[in-house]
């Protein structure tokens, strides 16, 4: 398993992992995903995007 560095566009912050909760079908879910702690702009990562987090924006954005 190797670990990224992610850095903050916007910011040239370096991104940190924090647990941040979905709302999913009244379902909470919670994933680390790397979050800029300066602008709190949080990166999902390709795998998650290409997972169930993507099924979440998808049906977020429905509504
Ligand atoms: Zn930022």
């Amino acid at each position: 398993m190797s670990e990224r560095k992610l850095i903050c566009h916007k910011c040239q912050a370096e991104l940190v992992m924090t647990s941040t909760n979905f709302s999913y079908m009244g379902h909470m879910m919670k994933y680390d995903v790397p979050a800029c702690p300066v602008c709190g702009q949080t990166y999902i990562s390709p795998d998650l995007a290409a997972g169930k987090v993507r099924t979440v924006e998808t049906e977020m954005e429905d509504k």
